[in-house]
This record gives C-alpha cells, structure tokens and sequence, in this order.
C-alpha cells in the first residue's frame, strides 16, 4: 500500500474525529520519525507527550521483550505479579503518595480519582459532600467525568448531560477558588502546568493556596499531571519542581493522576495516593480487566526508574531552557509569549497555530497546537542539543516566512 491508499483507506474506515497529518507514518529512531516516502521529522510532539524516551529505544525494547519472553502478558488484578508490585512500590517512593492504583489511561485516571474523592467525601462529611472544583482552560480527558471538568463547550456541548457537581474557578486566581469553595467540596483537580488549555503555568502561590484551601473544607487536592508528570518539566512529578526543600508538604496533593508518558507508549494510566485517601477505599469499590498487568508495567518501572535518575531529569531541564532561549530569539512579530516549564513549552502566536503545524511537515517538523493560537513544544525527553537548535532553526524560517 503506498501512502495514498492507506490515507483513503483510513478516511473510508476509521471515524473522522480527528485529523491527521497528509503522511503515512513508518518507523522511529530517537527523536525522528519517517514516513513511508522516507522524509524525515523532528518530532516535537512524541504522541503528545507520551514517548518520553523517543523512538526505538534500547532499554524500552529489552523491558518488553524481557516481560514478553514470560508468556504472560495479561493476568487480571485477581493475580499477584512482581511488576505490579514493583512499579507501585517506586511510584510510592518517588512520590508522596502511599499506594497506587493502575488503570489505562489518563481519562480513566482522572475517573478514579473523583470517585475515590467523592467516596473520601461522604466518608468525611456525609451525602452532600461530592461537589468537585476545576479550573478554566483545564482538560481532564473525555470520558463523562473528565468531560464534566473540562470547561470547552465544542467538547462538553455535543455530548450532555455531564456527571454533575463540578464547579469551575479561574485558574491561577485564588479569590475565585475560594469563593468557590463550601463543605460540598470533595475535591480540587488542577493541572500544576496546563497542558492542552495552552500551556498554562500554576504559581506557587495557587497552588499553596489551593493546598491549604483543601485542608480548610477537608476536601482532597488533586494534581492531574497526566501530561506534566514523569520528568517531563525537569522533575520527576511537577509538583517537585514547586518545593525548594524547605517547604516540606506545602505543595503536595492527596491524589495525583499519570499517564501519558508512563510507559513511553503503552497505555496505562496510575493513580497515586496518600493513606487516607486509601483508608476510605474497600474491596470491589472499583476496578478494571486490563489495568497494571505485566508486560506494561514491566516497561513502565523501566521508564520511571531511568527518568528518575537526578541527571536525566538535570539534562531535561537544562535542555528545556535551552529551547525556551533560543525560542526567545526568534524574534517574529507573530510570537506573544512563551511560556512552561522544562520540555514543556508554550509559543502563543498572533496568527493560528495550525498554520504553522501544517508548514512544518514541510520543514520535516512535527509540532502541534494547544487551542487556537499556541504552538506546544513536548518533543521526547532525549532529544538532543543539536536537535534542539535544529527545531527551531525549521520554526523560525517557517515564522520569518509567515
Ligand atoms: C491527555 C490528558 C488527559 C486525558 O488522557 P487520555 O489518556 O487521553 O484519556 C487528562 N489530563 C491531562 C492533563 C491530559 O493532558
């Protein structure tokens, strides 16, 4: 099949939501993937901050074919198997959290989260106690629940009634969250750097804030890190990146959901949390068939233990830096802003993003949009220094030819 067939092939069968790059997608090596007419891209999307390690990566592969070569890909979580046991036990020990529950995905993370809080909630504080706040621009995925969280009518409108009890602050506004706030609140979800809102930043100040609102309504401070976590922002979780050591817990949520990244490309999904988050939780209050079975947490412990590694996480956040100053050289009347943190970084434009992600795949660029009119720059965490000017050499004869 040439390019062109599989392209109509997709277009007969596959369910049009999405809209796909004119290029059929072969193989990866590092941070370049190449299509079936052999171009080459630099790839500053990694399946949208999924693959962390890039492409064909050794240690990826070896964790695979090792949790391969035991037969046993799937088991059911009515089983014990180490890589379970061993994935949960370094998320805890990377983390605050002190047990861990898998799932799939990061909408199903963020599922389990709400009704983990709303169970804690009625635990705390009666029936009435299972209203959740979110913010504006927040995406929390697009199963019912997340759906409800995230504030974007072209998602929320086509498909309601939504879960209801959600209430919505401004994000990085601490007044509007406490006026928000009542002994019905169960939860908080924020995103500590939104990701597709348009790659929003949260102060320490709202987050602290947020930290200490939860403990005065005894509700829960959710972070979803879904697309910030896992070394992406040069800490191992985001929140890390808030805490200069001093400041002991004040930036610590009760629950925080990952995925993305987690195991560099396959899926799974993981929700951390401290114990009296857990102490709520009972035999058969939730579950699901595929979640945490061998062979993607065999990866996944794989992933987290190398990223973790205080000099990968160092390289990503001198490498983020890197990229946020040579952005900032570019000097083009389109760019407003830039902003993020790490490899996860935001180029608000005057001019619609989407032109410059079509333009790239001319460049041999792949770049993708946060909303209307940022540009989101999440290219695997191993990209190199020499990638990284190559980037945005392609992105500033694309901006300078606009
Ligand atoms: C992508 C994303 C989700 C949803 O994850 P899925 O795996 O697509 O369900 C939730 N929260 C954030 C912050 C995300 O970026």
């Amino acid at each position: 099949m040439n390019a062109q067939e599989v392209i109509e092939l997709e277009q007969s069968h596959v369910l049009g939501v999405y809209g796909r790059a004119p290029f059929v997608l072969e193989r990866g090596e590092g941070s370049t993937l190449y299509d079936t007419e052999g171009r080459a891209y630099l790839d500053c999307v990694a399946g949208i901050a999924v693959n962390a390690l890039g492409y064909n990566d050794a240690g990826v592969t070896q964790a695979m074919e090792a949790a391969a070569a035991t037969g046993m890909l799937h088991v059911s979580n009515l089983y014990h198997t180490a890589p379970h046991a061993r994935l949960a036990a370094l998320l805890c020990e990377s983390s605050f959290a002190d047990k861990v529950h898998f799932c799939n995905s990061g909408a199903e993370a963020n599922e389990g989260a709400f009704k983990f809080a709303r169970r804690y909630g009625r635990a705390h504080g009666g029936e009435d106690k299972v209203e959740i706040l979110a913010f504006t621009n927040a995406f929390h995925g697009r199963t019912m629940g997340a759906l409800a969280a995230t504030p974007r009518p072209k998602y929320q409108d086509p498909f309601k009634p939504l879960m209801p009890g959600v209430r919505f602050a401004e994000f990085n506004n601490l007044a509007s969250a406490r006026a928000q706030m009542d002994a019905r609140v169960c939860a908080i979800i924020v995103e500590p750097i939104q990701g597709e809102g348009g790659v929003h930043v949260a102060t320490p100040e709202f987050l602290t804030g947020l930290r200490a609102l939860a403990d005065e309504f005894d509700a829960l401070l959710i972070y979803d890190e879904v697309q910030c976590g896992v070394g992406r922002t040069g800490s191992l979780w985001a929140y890390q990146g808030y805490s200069n050591g001093e400041q002991g817990d004040s930036f610590a949520p009760d629950i925080l959901t990952a995925a993305k990244p987690l195991a560099a490309g396959l899926p799974i999904g993981a929700i951390l949390m401290r114990q009296r988050v857990a102490a709520t939780i009972h035999k058969g209050d939730h579950g699901s068939t595929f979640a945490g079975g061998p062979l993607v947490t065999s990866v996944a412990h794989h992933v987290v233990n190398r990223i973790a590694q205080p000099a990968f996480l160092a390289a990503v956040e001198a490498k983020g830096k890197l990229l946020h100053d040579l952005l900032e050289e570019i000097n083009s009347p389109h760019i407003i802003e830039i902003r993020g943190k790490g490899l996860m970084l935001g180029v608000e434009l005057d001019i619609e993003a989407a032109e410059v992600v079509n333009r790239g795949y001319a460049e041999g660029l792949i770049l993708v949009n946060a909303g209307p009119h940022v540009l989101r720059l999440v290219p695997p965490l191993v990209i190199t220094e020499a990638e990284i000017h190559e980037v945005v050499a392609r992105l500033t004869r694309i901006l300078h030819a606009l």
